[in-house]
């Protein structure tokens, strides 16, 4: 990729760092500072979703193993996205300069074995400092073979995941989205075409998307893609038909939002699915964006139904969470929409991560918590303890990798990141997150880890030599 381009894709005017007087963008990368994930990593966890897609990455294959199918994406058919492809590049390739060779011969490969809708390749470290020209093989792949090929040049040093999730958004925009039409309209059932949306940064984590769906169906909404949750290839195509779009939770792909603004006139604003009160709010913009008297009548109806039935089903469960304190260590937009969520069931959070958190997701949360928020800006697993006792915290709820680090200090836990497990979007959500949060508290180990050894306080046993045990 040009440096020209990559420094365009640091300064995105929609992005809140290149609002701030002070910096000039996001941040760029630090020579051994990688730890969080590479740019490939984010670009290929933003894509992956998209099923019906070959995703090969060209390079050495320790880039494709230590990244596969990181997420837990779901997809409803097409199951190509699971498929590990990669070009294997070996030191004799590099040696001999047969990167691009070999990946002309994958491209084929994948075209002949999976018929795939569509091959995007990802670019990493070795063949983008080799000087591989992967846009040129992918034109000549598709050229030759009929399939649309599509270049994601992210090798991994031009920035942090982050950035990656960026480059992919910019991919798509550049040579995916526009190039197909969307089938004419449906009519709903009082007679009146369907409205079409859109979704950016949702990536149906555990199925989640699933929750939300019905809802749309239910207003008479069409989703025309979702980028990149459940997607398929010819979706991606026809998203800049959407009459309004949502950017969910992903301040990162927002460059994706901008340009179809930009050059198809599609509003967009950004939002949540977790909690009861974020999920309405959704609902109430795509209302709001698509300027529809009836559909702002029918959305109204559809909230006060839902929020009265699963206030009725969580009530039994706000009972037991009602009061207890929780640390929450997670980034970006989730650290006030979880936040919110949680308060919703009567949970006190005494304190939030922000480390990729914008001055925005923090005035947010000031918002939320009041002036007394306490941010945690180190994801340590001392800091988080300290955090955790000086607020004697019951609950963390985090990321997967620190998890060790809670049950070692024998707090209740629960993985609220990309390898979760469980479904917390929507109104259904907030049912499983509720049931998650008592199963976490209510674990009968904590009683029994907690109560001193037996041994403790007692005289030193002797075995039976006489020696001391
Ligand atoms: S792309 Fe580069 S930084 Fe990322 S995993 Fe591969 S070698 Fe490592």
């Amino acid at each position: 990729m040009k440096r020209s381009d990559l420094i365009a894709l640091q300064q995105e005017p929609a992005c809140n760092h290149s609002k701030v007087a002070e910096k000039s963008g996001c941040s760029r990368p630090v020579p051994g500072a990688t730890a969080g994930g590479c740019a490939f990593d984010g670009a290929q966890i933003a894509l992956l979703p998209i099923a019906d897609v070959a995703h090969i990455i060209h390079g050495p294959i320790a880039c494709a193993g230590n990244t596969w199918d990181n997420r837990g994406s779901r997809s409803s058919g097409a199951l190509l996205y699971k498929h590990g492809l990669t070009t294997d590049l070996s030191e004799q390739d590099v040696i001999m300069g047969r990167g691009e060779k070999r990946l002309l011969h994958g491209i084929r490969q994948a075209i002949d074995s999976f018929a795939p809708a569509a091959v995007f390749v990802y670019n990493t470290c070795v063949p983008a400092l080799e000087g591989d020209d992967i846009e040129a093989v992918c034109r000549t792949a598709q050229e030759l073979w009929g399939t649309p090929v599509v270049a994601v040049d992210c090798a991994g040093f031009y920035g942090s995941k982050n950035f990656g999730n960026r480059i992919a958004g910019e991919a798509m925009v550049k040579q995916v989205i526009g190039t197909r039409e969307p089938p004419p309209k449906p009519l709903t059932p009082s007679g009146k075409p369907v409205r079409d949306i859109a979704l950016v940064g949702e990536f149906n984590i555990a199925g989640e998307f699933w929750h939300v769906a019905p809802l749309f169906d239910q207003l008479g909404l069409r989703l025309l893609c979702c980028l990149a949750g459940d997607a398929r290839f010819a979706e991606v195509q026809m998203m800049h038909r959407a009459e309004a779009l949502m950017v969910v939770c992903s301040k990162a792909m927002v460059n994706v939002a901008r340009q179809l603004q930009q050059r198809y006139q599609v509003p967009w604003f950004e939002g949540s699915f977790y909690g009861i009160t974020d999920t309405s709010s959704a609902l109430r913009d795509f209302a709001r964006l698509l300027d529809d008297a009836e559909l702002s009548a029918v959305t109204e109806a559809l909230i006060a139904r839902e929020e009265a039935a699963i206030k009725a089903k969580l009530a039994p469960y706000r009972a037991r969470l009602a009061g207890k304190r929780v640390l929450l260590y997670t980034g970006g937009v989730k650290s006030w929409s979880v936040v919110s969520a949680l308060q919703e069931l009567g949970m006190v959070v005494v304190a939030t991560g922000t480390r990729k958190s914008t001055e925005e997701d923090k005035a947010r949360i000031r918002e939320l918590m009041g002036d007394e928020a306490t941010f945690l800006e180190s994801g340590s697993a001392s800091a988080i303890l300290k955090m955790a006792r000086d607020h004697h915290a019951d609950l963390l709820i985090a990321g997967g990798r620190n998890m060790y680090t809670a049950l070692k200090a024998r707090l209740p836990f629960l993985d609220i990141n990309q390898e979760r497990e469980f479904a917390y979007a929507g109104y259904a959500g907030m049912l499983t997150l509720a049931e998650r949060l008592v199963a976490s508290l209510d674990c009968p180990i904590w009683p029994l880890v907690r109560q001193s050894a037996p041994w403790h306080g007692q005289p030193l046993a002797s075995d039976s030599c006489g020696s001391p045990a």
